[in-house]
């Protein structure tokens, strides 16, 4: 069978890995000449990567991982100490640790909190401790139901402290949505408290080894190709066209003219997506509920200096206003290694206000920020200069999960007999994430073959 796939990030690449490896024809049109859509990433003038955004990958990530393990790439995942890392406000330049020691879980994860004593008191821990407990027993189906609440909402049915949320959850929401725990869906931190509470290496991080276009897409790609498929740059989809029944004829792909093929998927972001929906599909309920999802704005900033600020291996949570999660690339990612400069790449979230701002004003507010994380190296007279930096934003990234969501992500088979869906916002299990996209393009693959005998019947 022969799909087409409008969109070459991760979700449109899994869809395209899983139907060859089951005998199909993927061809994937992506607009851009980059791979990777939210995982892309350019080289500088001087041959330095930028990227769209700071990617982590987790212990918790089981069909990215296996991803990597079906492609001979696993020995790219750099994986480091099983800890979270967070700035200090109160002591600038001073770090405070969660350490999940080599127990089982939810043992380790229980270590890692009791241990933690400057950031949480012990009257806090056990009332967050207890709130949890819901949510533990009563697993995926109490977590759904808390898309009903923010999670500052959550926080106070379960009586626990105000301060619990300006210690961690702040920082977390940011990390996870690049939104605050105001306005985001609880279901979103209830998922991933208890993907890292319940499995062991759940919140083990990894990065990759060098900029996500290479070192992941071009693999898939390689793979692809390698059974019959194809991957083509260059190549945006521009207008969905319809049969009479209202299924899809064709995919009109700007240069290419018009597709034909026996399924179509769509791998577009949301809101592109909802821009090529059918005048005919506009009532169908499944498209009319999209209209709810919108993609959030984060920025994703680089910042060269001429020495070292941190000799620290991980990801670092800034509990800034600004910024929200951090890492020195130089020391975490092998490609973009440097034993005397820092590069230091940071996600400046919520971007809501920034996004428009000039790329001067934004990295003039990020060094002020920097200034209180790393007070010694800009005072005194040895100080760090930034020798240079670069600013991506994407106004419209993942769909910003706020409460009532979940019931407006669409499945990967659609009421169109031959359209189907794929993309971090469509239904399953992990959000809007690298696994939620891997995980949706299986499922889409799943949904296309399951559903090949009616369609090749049908061709
Ligand atoms: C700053 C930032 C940091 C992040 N950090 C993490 C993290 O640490 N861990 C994690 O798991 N996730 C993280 N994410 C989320 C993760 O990147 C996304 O969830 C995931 O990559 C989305 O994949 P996707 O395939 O669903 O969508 P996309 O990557 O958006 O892919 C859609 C593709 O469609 C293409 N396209 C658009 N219009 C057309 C058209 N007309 N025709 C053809 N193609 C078109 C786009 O160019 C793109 O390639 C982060 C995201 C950002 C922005």
């Amino acid at each position: 069978m022969r799909v087409a796939i409008a969109g070459a990030g991760l979700a449109g690449l899994a869809c395209g890995k899983y139907l060859a490896d089951a005998g199909h024809t993927p061809i994937v049109y992506e607009a851009r000449n980059v791979l990777g859509g939210k995982i892309a990433a350019w080289k500088d003038e001087d041959g330095d990567w930028y990227e769209t955004g700071l990617h982590i990958f987790f212990g918790a990530y089981p069909n990215m991982l296996q991803l990597f393990k079906e492609l001979k790439i696993e020995d790219r995942l750099q994986w480091k100490s099983h800890s979270m890392i967070f700035n200090q406000p109160n002591e600038p330049g001073t770090y405070s640790r969660f350490d999940f020691p080599d127990l089982p879980a939810p043992i380790n994860g229980i270590a890692a909190i009791l241990g933690n004593n400057d950031m949480l008191s012990w009257p806090e821990k056990i009332s967050f401790g207890l709130g949890l407990i819901p949510a533990m027993l009563r697993g995926q189906a109490y977590v759904e139901e808390a898309d009903k609440y923010s999670w500052t909402e959550w926080l106070r049915q379960q009586n626990i402290p105000e301060r619990v949320n300006d210690e961690v959850f702040i920082a977390m929401s940011k990390a996870l949505n690049f939104i605050g725990p105001n306005e985001i869906s609880s279901t979103v931190l209830l998922t991933a408290l208890n993907r890292f509470l319940q499995e062991k290496n759940g919140s083990k991080m990894a990065f990759l080894d060098g900029a996500p276009p290479e070192r992941l897409c071009e693999p898939i790609v390689e793979h692809i190709r390698s059974l019959g498929g194809d991957v083509i740059l260059n190549s945006p989809l521009k207008k969905i066209n319809l049969n009479e029944d209202r299924s899809v004829s064709s995919f009109e792909i700007e240069g290419l003219e018009n597709i034909e093929a026996d399924a179509y998927v769509s791998a577009l972001p949301v809101d592109v997506f909802k821009l090529f929906i059918p005048e005919k599909w506009e009532s169908i309920e499944t498209f009319k509920k999209l209209d709810g999802l919108k993609g959030v704005p984060v920025i994703n900033i680089h910042l060269w200096f001429d020495k070292k600020l941190t000799d620290i291996d991980h990801l670092l949570f800034s509990r800034s206003p600004l910024l929200s999660v951090y890492a020195d690339m130089s020391i975490t990612c092998k490609e973009y290694e440097d034993p005397d400069k820092s590069m230091l790449e940071l996600v400046f979230a919520p971007a809501k206000d920034w996004i428009r701002r000039k790329d001067e004003e934004i990295i003039s507010a990020t060094m002020d920020e920097l200034k209180k994380l790393f007070p010694t190296h800009f005072s005194g007279n040895d100080q760090a200069k930034l020798r240079k930096y670069k600013v991506v934003k994407t106004p419209l990234s993942v769909y910003k999960a706020v409460p009532g969501c979940q019931e407006l992500r669409p499945n990967q088979s659609t009421p169109i007999h031959n359209f189907f869906l794929t993309g971090d916002y469509t239904m399953q299990r992990y959000l809007a994430s690298m696994e939620g996209a891997v995980l949706s393009g299986k499922l889409c693959a799943e949904a296309i073959k399951n559903s090949s005998k009616d369609l090749t019947i049908e061709t």
